[in-house]
């Protein structure tokens, strides 16, 4: 039996499916290519034990045709980010929503496990208290702008899920994913790391928004896969939500500072009002951080990467991607 990566395309799930292939598992891929890219999983099409699929989630036939010779699915296909829902509300609101309704139904059909992919935008606002890290059992308070629906729904999908394993007996498991970086993520959706270090090597300016006093932690895309795959194979955690993600915060202020030095840059740090950079009534996340301490008790996880040495690696990358591009 074979294992399903939905949205296994884009940025970790093209990460996952070479993981997963490694491992001697035979791997399907459904997407869209809506913001996945041939360009990631290229160099897996000589591999015997990759299929791929060009399909939508909400496409419920398609979607059948390529679950029934599978006993496990990463689900990791959705409408990703909060840009994308304040320009597309309804087209996001439907792919997470009535897409993974329709993974969890079919799962059930053919006797499939599932973990759903759900991110660190759940815990919406951190209203908790200042530099309080996010854990799993925190309650969750969530805005009225059209922004927040990115999270409500993949909210929902966690729901949806746990519903199906209580009341169906569905094995599923649930990874909030923290910010994950790495080769192949694409800056257009806004991810910072990857735009301060093109900007950095460009010596464009290096844009900070609002006051940099925001604060992120980063994980290495190897360590993120590493986690879902040992969620997937530990049957004890079944029902359960985990973070995902490295607890070693930073300012973007910080960042944006250690970027330009690391790449010996002669860019300019300058500082963008937010609603230039996404519009007016945006609201960001001033701590996310999570507390990792569930899924390090649970599947002995630990990050195996420091933010220097990813960092290392991502200028490496971008490095040998604008040489290509010069050619
Ligand atoms: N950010 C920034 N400059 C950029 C892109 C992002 O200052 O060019 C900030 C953004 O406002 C946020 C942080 O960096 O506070 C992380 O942004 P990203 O989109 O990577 O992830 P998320 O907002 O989902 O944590």
């Amino acid at each position: 039996m074979a294992v399903l990566v939905t949205g296994g395309a884009g940025f970790i799930g093209s990460h996952l499916v070479e993981a997963l292939l490694e491992r001697g598992e035979e791997v399907w891929v459904i997407d869209n290519l809506s913001t996945g890219d041939l360009k990631n999983i290229w160099h897996l099409f000589e591999n015997p034990r990759f299929h791929f699929v060009r399909g939508d989630i909400l496409d419920e036939q398609r979607l059948a045709e390529t679950m029934r010779y599978c006993h496990k699915v990463y689900h990791l296909a959705a409408a990703v980010g909060v840009k994308l829902v304040v320009h597309d509300p309804l087209g996001t609101l439907e792919t997470n929503v009535r897409g993974t309704e329709n993974v969890l139904k079919l799962a059930l059909r053919y006797g499939c496990k599932v973990l759903i992919a759900s991110t660190s935008e759940v815990y919406g606002k951190d209203v908790q208290n200042d530099h309080a890290k996010f854990s799993e059992d925190d309650d969750i308070v969530l805005g009225t702008s059209i922004r927040w629906g990115y999270a409500c729904s993949k909210a929902l999908d966690e729901y949806l899920a746990r519903a199906y394993w209580r009341q169906k007996g569905l094995p599923i498991v649930i990874a909030r994913i923290f910010n994950t970086v790495g080769p192949r993520q694409t800056p257009a959706y806004g991810m910072v790391i990857p735009r301060f270090v093109q900007q950095a090597l460009r010596d464009e300016p290096i844009t900070v928004y609002g006051d940099g006093k925001q604060v992120r932690s980063f994980c290495w895309v190897g360590d993120t896969v590493r986690a879902l795959i040992g969620l997937m194979e530990t049957p004890e955690v079944e029902g359960e939500i985990f973070n995902v993600g490295n607890d070693e915060p930073i300012t973007i202020e910080e960042l944006a500072i250690r970027i330009k030095e690391m790449t010996n840059s002669d860019s300019e740090i300058i500082y963008v009002p937010y609603e230039c950079a996404y519009g007016s009534g945006f609201e960001d996340i001033r701590y996310r951080v999570p507390d990792i301490s569930k899924i390090r008790q649970a599947i002995g996880y630990e990050p195996t990467l420091n933010l220097n040495e990813i960092l290392e690696r991502v200028i490496a990358y971008e490095r040998r991607q604008l040489m290509l591009a010069r050619r």
